[in-house]
This record gives structure tokens, C-alpha cells and sequence, in this order.
């Protein structure tokens, strides 16, 4: 069968199972699940592809029970293509990030290509579902236990209100602060006490001092998680949440060093001791222009109009960030709509039915990318050569 006759029934089968796939995706929407807690979404997700014949294993690590892995393996050697799959939701708001989309697309794009290649197909295609996006960083954790390591290309889309292929995010960590003093009366004593709450607020300053000393893309917020019992009592315990963020890990741990000894320092000044507790490493995205561009191709032979520039402002951080660092990966984003992600509109959006046609286009384009990736290997080839570079001149950035 020719190439384009083969991603002719990938389309053909995607449109004729159409009702599945919005059935799937408004299922997931009308019954949001927060990180660490996506159990019916598994079960959902990973139905229809053990249906279908894909080797399905659920709960990859003992710390995240909603993930899961789905195979199907063709007949000859060939390359390992990822889909990847999220399907948390957000508190109050559900589905605000339309992760309904992303892991409906992932599963529909996998079954897409085993209806169509039959087993005659060289490689292997995993749809990994990597729960806790939101809050938690579940790829980090499934990255450090090795389910990342066989890949030899990750995709996924996230649906938003513009269709772009480069868009980057930052690297980021979250550090929390607790600050210890002695309690004393704060009238009839306070030589006595070591006021917990003045070395916090010595800390904000000094933070908020060093910030114009450090890289130009650092950034650093923080906000008060306690601060103190009575006004009448010098506060013994504080506690403090940091979220530091820079375009890249490098720079990320030269920020959070001086972060640190600014935080040490400010706290001695008063005679208070702290303690940091660093949570997961966010590393920035590394967008793989070759997938991404074959993305593009197949974005607009669907008819979709894509933006190509590079989007380096106005961006957060994800843990696709991370898989990008170990395997190529893209992380395009489908328009479904005007409402920005995280509002109440955007939930809506992402169970309208503009939300399903994105939902089918995403659906198609990745299959179709996966296509290219197993019917072409030096795209591959070319795919990694480029991830080398790119990790190679990391820390070229600008200084
Ligand atoms: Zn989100
Ligand atoms: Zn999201």
C-alpha cells in the first residue's frame, strides 16, 4: 500500500470512529479528576486500546497508581514513537487545561495507526499515560524510574487558543521555607524571643533585592504560608513557598544558589534558623524542530493554519520539559477556541464542540506525524541528530 493511501485510512478511520473519540474525550471532561487521583480517566483511556491488542500495563510506579503504558509492536525492527497521554484536571475549575483533549488524542492517534498498518509496520508505538501534570510533575517521576528510556521520539498536543509548534517554557523549581525563632511575649519580654517572622521578612527583601543581579530570564515568587499565631506572641515557626523560575537548568541552579544564601543569610542576621525543601526539578522545553515541522506538514494538509514563530514569552513550565531534555519532543498546540487556559471559559471550551474538532485534528496530526516517523527512519536520524546539538550547546545560552 502507498504511503498516501495509508494516511488516507488513518484519516478515514479516525472520521468514521469519530462518536468514540468525542465520547471518550467529553467523559473524561464531565467528570474531572485532580493529579494523583485520575483512576476513572485510566480506566477510560486504557479500555479501548487493550481492546484493540496493545499490551497494557497500569500503575508504571507504586507513587503514581494512574499511570499507565500501552504497546503494540509491528513485525520488524523500527523506531519506538511515544504518544504521550494527560488526563488530570484542575480543583474547582475541571477540565481547564483541556487534558480531556490530550489524552483522548493520544490513545485515538494510537489506534488510528494500528487500524491502518495492520502488523506489516517496522517499530514500536507506546501511548504512556503521565498522570499529575498539574500538580506533582508525574513525567519527572516516570522519567527518573526509566519509562521514558526506550523512546525514541515523544509527541504530544495540548489544545489552546492558538495553533503554534514552538512554543518553549522555563525551567523551574518550588522551594518551601520554614523558619524557626523562640516565642517570647512581644510586650513584656521581647528580648527574649527570635521572631521567626522578621527572618522571613528579611528573606522576601533580600530576595526581592537580588532579583535585578541574577540572569535576565530569573524570576522568583513567594508568598506567605504562615506567619505567626497571636500578635502578642513573637512567632517561633513561619513558612514561606518559593517558586523560582529561568530559561534554562543552568541558570536555574545558579539562581536558586543565590536564592539560598540569601535566605540563610537574612534569616542569621536575626538569629533565626531555616530549612529549604526543594521539590522536583522542572527543566525547560526543548522543541525539536524536525517533528515539529513534519507536525506542521500534517497540520496543513488538515487544513489548519499553523504559527510557526518562536514563543519564548509569556510562557509557564510543564514536565514535558524534562522529557524533552532525555528523548526528541514536541509539544504543539491546537487552537480550539479565544478563552486562555485555566479560566472557567476554557473548560467550556474544552468540552464544546470546537473542542472536539480539535480534538480530531490533534488526533490526526499525531497519528500522521507517527506515520512519517515509522514509514521514514532518517527522520528519525535527523530528529536525533538535532536533540544532540541542542543538548550539546545547552550551556552556550546567553550569559
Ligand atoms: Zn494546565
Ligand atoms: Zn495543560
Amino acid at each position: 500500500m502507498t504511503e498516501t493511501s495509508q494516511k488516507k485510512r488513518i484519516q478515514d478511520y479516525i472520521d468514521e470512529t469519530r462518536e468514540q473519540w468525542v465520547d471518550l474525550s467529553m467523559h473524561i471532561h464531565d467528570n474531572p479528576e485532580l493529579s494523583f487521583a485520575e483512576h476513572q480517566a485510566m480506566a477510560w483511556l486504557t479500555s479501548p486500546l487493550e481492546e484493540e491488542g496493545f499490551e497494557v500495563r497500569r500503575g508504571l510506579i507504586p507513587e503514581l497508581p494512574t499511570s499507565f503504558r500501552a504497546e503494540w509492536e509491528g513485525t520488524t525492527d523500527g523506531p519506538t514513537i511515544g504518544l504521550i497521554a494527560e488526563y488530570d484536571a484542575l480543583a474547582e475549575l475541571g477540565h481547564a487545561c483541556g487534558h480531556n483533549i490530550i489524552g483522548a488524542s493520544a490513545v485515538c492517534a494510537a489506534i488510528s495507526l494500528k487500524k491502518a498498518l495492520g502488523s506489516h509496520f517496522p517499530g514500536k508505538v507506546v501511548v504512556l499515560g503521565t498522570p499529575a501534570e498539574e500538580e506533582g510533575g508525574g513525567k519527572i517521576m516516570l522519567i527518573e524510574e526509566g519509562w521514558f528510556d526506550d523512546l525514541d521520539t515523544a509527541m504530544m498536543c495540548h489544545p489552546r487558543d492558538r495553533t503554534m509548534i514552538l512554543r518553549g517554557s522555563l525551567a523551574c523549581v518550588d522551594v518551601d521555607v520554614s523558619f524557626h525563632g523562640k516565642a517570647a511575649h512581644a510586650a513584656a519580654n521581647p528580648d527574649q524571643g527570635i521572631s521567626a517572622l522578621d527572618a522571613m521578612l528579611n528573606s522576601f527583601m533580600c530576595v526581592k533585592q537580588l532579583l535585578p543581579a541574577l540572569h535576565s530570564s530569573a524570576n522568583i515568587h513567594g508568598i506567605i504560608t504562615k506567619g505567626g499565631d497571636a500578635t502578642n506572641i513573637i512567632p517561633d515557626h513561619c513558612e514561606a513557598s518559593f517558586l523560582l523560575r529561568a530559561e534554562k537548568l543552568e541558570v536555574l541552579e545558579q539562581v536558586k544558589e543565590r536564592f539560598y544564601q540569601g535566605v540563610e543569610h537574612s534569616t542569621k542576621a536575626i538569629g533565626a534558623t531555616c530549612e529549604m525543601n526543594e521539590g522536583l526539578m522542572y527543566a525547560e522545553r526543548i522543541n525539536n524542530r524536525v517533528l515539529a515541522y513534519q507536525f506542521k506538514e500534517n497540520l496543513r494538509e488538515l487544513g489548519v493554519d499553523v504559527d510557526d514563530s518562536v514563543i519564548e514569552k509569556g510562557i509557564g513550565s510543564s514536565d514535558i520539559g524534562n522529557v524533552s531534555q532525555i528523548v526528541p519532543t514536541i509539544h504543539p498546540y491546537i487552537k480550539i477556541g479565544e478563552a486562555s487556559t485555566h479560566t472557567k471559559a476554557f473548560t467550556e471550551t474544552a468540552g464544546s464542540l470546537d473542542g472536539m474538532r480539535g480534538l480530531i485534528q490533534s488526533s490526526k496530526a499525531l497519528a500522521l506525524t507517527a506515520y512519517d516517523l515509522l514509514a521514514t527512519p532518517s527522520l528519525v536520524k535527523d530528529a536525533h541528530e538535532e536533540w544532540k546539538q541542542s543538548i550539546n550547546h545547552k550551556g552556550d545560552g546567553h550569559g
